[in-house]
């Protein structure tokens, strides 16, 4: 496990939807937003559900007008997961939320800065005992007057940096909210600090991360659509948790929700900051060796072991024998194909061979009898040793191949030690 940066710790939620803590020891928590209105209730819950059923511990709406606060009374006791309510420019919808049973707010510096404005959203929250994120964007507080001389000023400060001047900005701000906070005694806050920047994200986390003890909500903002979005996102987020920096995460980009909760949870899968439910799939890239139509092929045995899967069995799809016996050896359930049919193992054991059309319903039978045997106590995934006997010599790699498919060649053989 990647040592974490220690912080203070906060708690969202009640008994009905479970309480999530942020920050320290607890897990790195995984967070999104709806994308449709608040005021739409009965869509608005289904969403909010389908978002925690695809593995968000927290979902965050918008709540623009009063009609938006009015319906959170009526999603809040519908939903399984706590609410943060997002409230830009009116501070009154962050306390008709907090009235609302909401269970955090988010308030942006950049759009509510009136410190009395600010002290009524505190007074509500710590009468409800409800944290608050501080979460400053980059593009909502450059300043607009004298914005170049500003920000030359500020750029000294961390001229080693290539975008100093925004860093010192965007720290300025913080501290100057943060003032607010701790001089009514408040600490139950979150704080981010986002940008479309990458590179920047980096940078202002890490200044962050030194200068605060609170907890950290990372995020790449307004990063596009998943194909690039979800790059940027992880670029930054990754290279920060990698650190121990970083405390909840929400991955966001103009596409489905559910997609950045997906992506947000394998970034922390591979980080080894979560620990993996469902299966996971390991696949080959395919090239000129190809044996089958191991694309289509391995998007049914992604489906089908999201839909149906709930241990994390490692299960490997390889499209030929150069790589197969090696992912085999470390799967617990794997396939590589041959002159156009698959060699299944399971844990190591050879268990069938058979043609194209019927590898996809005999591995995803012997994943699902492993799970069986697994939950039974008859099996333990990851419990096994097996090696590989390099062939040799297999003759020309065609040959080879078939002869291996045809069960002709014992060569390479994945087998318990
Ligand atoms: S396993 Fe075979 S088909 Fe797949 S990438 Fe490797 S060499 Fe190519």
């Amino acid at each position: 496990m990647l040592p974490r940066r220690p912080t203070r710790q906060i708690s969202i939620g009640n008994e009905r939807t479970g309480i999530v803590r942020i920050g320290s020891d607890a897990p790195v928590v995984v967070q999104t937003m709806t994308t449709g209105y608040t005021w739409a209730v009965d869509d608005c819950v289904t969403e909010i559900n389908r978002l925690a059923a695809a593995g968000a511990d927290l979902v965050r709406v918008a709540v623009p007008e009063r009609k938006d606060t009015v319906a959170l009374r009526e999603i809040i006791n519908q939903t399984s997961v706590p609410i943060v309510a997002d409230v830009h420019f009116h501070f009154k919808r962050a306390i008709e939320a907090v009235e609302a049973g909401v269970h955090k707010i988010r308030l942006n510096p950049g759009n509510i800065s009136d410190r009395e404005q600010v002290n009524s959203v505190i007074d509500a929250c710590r009468d409800r005992g409800l944290p608050i994120r501080v979460g400053v964007n980059e593009g909502s507080i450059v300043e607009r007057k004298d914005k170049q001389k500003r920000l030359r000023e500020l750029g000294k400060f961390f001229s080693e940096h290539k975008q100093g001047h925004l860093i010192a900005l965007m720290i300025t701000r913080m501290e100057e909210y943060l003032d607010i906070f701790e001089d009514r005694d408040f600490r139950d806050v979150v704080i981010s600090a986002k940008s479309m920047d990458a590179s920047l994200v980096i940078d202002v986390y890490s200044e962050i991360s030194k200068r605060f003890d609170y907890p950290l909500h990372l995020g790449v903002t307004h990063a596009g659509p998943r194909e690039t979005g979800s790059i940027r996102s992880i670029t930054a987020l990754g290279a920060l948790l990698a650190n121990g920096i970083g405390d909840t995460i929400r991955i966001s980009y103009a596409g489905d929700a559910a997609d950045e909760v997906a992506d947000a949870l394998e970034l922390l899968y591979c980080l080894g900051l979560r620990t993996r439910k469902g299966a996971e799939l390991i696949a080959c890239p395919t090239c000129g060796r190809i044996q089958v139509d191991l694309f289509t092929l391995v998007q049914n045995v992604r489906r089908t072991l999201a839909d149906e899967i709930e241990l994390p069995l490692k299960v490997a799809v390889m499209g030929c024998v150069v790589n197969g016996p090696g992912e085999a050896e470390g799967a617990d359930v794997a396939v590589f194909a041959g002159d156009r049919r698959g060699i299944i193992y399971v844990q190591g054991q050879r268990v069938a061979n058979v043609p194209e059309h019927e590898i996809l319903d005999r591995l995803l039978e012997e994943c699902r009898g492993l799970e069986r045997r697994v939950r039974a106590g008859e099996a333990k995934l990851g419990d096994k040793k097996v090696e590989i006997v390099p062939p040799d010599p297999i003759g020309e790699l065609g040959s080879g191949i078939k002869r291996i498919a045809a069960g002709q060649v014992e060569q390479v053989t994945v087998g318990r030690t």
